[in-house]
């Protein structure tokens, strides 16, 4: 496959105030309806309005705040290969995101991505059931790796370690109650929210038009207004298709569209207090089937622990992470930790919402049912909606969100994000290239 690089310092990927300018007015001066108006600026919108942009259609996209205001920029930073569908048995999904990660890993940001070994502990209270169940499982993730042509160099296989070797990688764990571990690995952003920009940047690189600081206050099928938070002042921007990918705040923009926010709260803390671990511990939550938490080392020497999953009735547009889900990650980690964490230990904490969409009587359409956890709707005014998702698939939503608008192939699995390089010196992020402590 040939593979589009984007050119080192190319000013058409430059996001600027100057330029934000110069799109506006340009906008304001055209009389001709755009191809696409795209309402968002988190990974799924920017993901949409390169899609678009790199088959050729004139596409502005508006934010109303920064680009990964919402949820975006308050992940895991995971583009994990989907085991987690596995489980609940949505192998469809699964599929998915082990293409879309061997995509992200090899070809569109292998910059931003580094393979990141996980390791499931085995203590000496862990059922057998249990043990049998997570091989099966990473045995599975493994054929979807391999189906998915991800190699063994990027991502090797999921193999059983020994007690000593699991110290190695984890030197924080309770070696009193360790009885061996298996390991996994998957990929690892070095940040969410620099991935949005690079796609955002790259989209503007294609020709797309990004527009932050802008609100759209009213959406049709034919015609976006938006309020410049900048100037006050208001812009009708007429076209011919808008894809809206607002994440939790769909509600806002189509009353037939009903969220239900979950809630997931990470902690941070110090990688010196846990003995800089090398690899991930996944923990199974007891009494709650398929429920893990993570400790998840990351470059900057501090480890993320998460995640909860609670039901929430308030969009926040910053929400804030409340102690309980705190004291929960804290409960939970400190069960397999030699030297139990206490909230003094806690550098910092974050919360994002997922969205959780179900569909009222005017929204027809549906590409894709919420089981495939991204879902794809069209209103009555013709605006459609993508909502739901991973950050890992967010390209193929974006593909599948602009295949209803047009006919022209999608090139996105060849264009690599603006600072991938073809320099085989990205190969130092896969697995082969690192060393394991022994
Ligand atoms: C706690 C947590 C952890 C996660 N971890 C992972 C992970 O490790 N790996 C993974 O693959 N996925 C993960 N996800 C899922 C992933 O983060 C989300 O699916 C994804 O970020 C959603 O992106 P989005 O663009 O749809 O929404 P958002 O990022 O919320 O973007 C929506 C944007 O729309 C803008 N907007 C809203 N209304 C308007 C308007 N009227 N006009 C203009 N702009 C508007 C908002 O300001 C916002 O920037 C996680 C999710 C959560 C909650």
């Amino acid at each position: 496959m040939n593979v589009i690089f984007q050119r080192v310092g190319d000013p058409a990927a430059d996001l600027s105030l100057e330029r934000r300018a110069t799109d506006l007015a340009d906008i304001a001066q055209d009389p001709r309806p755009v191809d696409l108006v795209v309402v968002g600026g988190g990974i799924t919108g920017v993901g949409v309005a390169l899609d678009a942009a790199s088959r050729g259609l004139a596409t502005v996209l508006i934010e109303r705040e920064d680009l990964a205001f919402g949820t975006s920029r308050w992940s895991s930073k995971l583009v994990h290969g989907g085991l987690r569908y596995l489980a609940t048995g949505h192998v469809d999904v699964a599929w998915e995101s082990a293409v879309e990660r061997g995509h992200l890993m090899t070809t569109i940001a292998p910059h931003l991505i580094r393979a990141l070994p996980q390791v499931v502990p085995i203590m000496t209270n862990t059922a057998l059931g249990s043990v049998a169940l997570t091989r099966a499982g990473f045995l599975a993730g493994d054929l979807l790796r391999t189906g998915a042509r991800t190699s063994a160099r990027v991502l090797p296989p999921a193999h059983l370690l020994s007690a000593a070797r699991v110290q190695a990688v984890a030197p924080g764990i309770d070696a009193g109650h360790l009885r061996g571990g298996i390991m996994a690995w998957d990929g690892q952003l070095v940040d969410d929210a620099r991935l949005v920009v690079a796609v955002a940047r790259t989209a503007a690189a294609f020709g797309a038009r990004i527009i932050t600081r802008a609100e759209a206050v009213e959406v049709a099928g034919d015609h976006v207004t938006i309020r410049d938070h900048l100037s006050g002042e208001h812009l009708t921007i007429a076209t011919r298709a808008v894809i809206a990918a607002t994440g939790v705040w769909a509600g806002e923009l189509d009353a037939n569209v009903h969220v239900h926010p979950s809630r997931g709260t990470h902690v941070l803390l110090d990688a010196d207090r846990l003995g800089n671990p090398f690899a991930a511990l996944t923990i199974p939550v007891p009494g709650m089937s398929g429920r893990y938490c993570f400790l998840l080392p990351r470059p900057d020497n501090t480890v993320l622990a998460g995640i909860t999953d609670i039901g929430v009735d308030t969009i926040d547009d910053v929400p804030v992470a409340p102690q309980e889900d705190i004291d929960w990650i804290i409960e939970q980690i400190n069960r397999v930790l030699r030297d139990p964490v206490t909230r003094e230990d806690v550098l910092g904490a974050f919360t994002g919402l997922r969205p959780l969409v179900t569909l009222g009587s005017g929204v027809t359409g549906a590409t894709s049912d919420i089981s495939r956890k991204h879902l794809i709707s069209t209103d009555r005014n013709g605006v459609i909606m993508v909502t739901g998702g991973k950050l890992t698939t967010y390209r193929r939503m974006a593909q599948d969100a602009v295949d209803l608008i047009s006919s022209a192939p999608c090139h996105t699995t060849g264009i690599a994000l603006v600072g991938a390089s073809p320099d085989q010196s990205q190969r130092a992020h896969r697995a082969s290239s690192i060393p394991i402590p022994s």
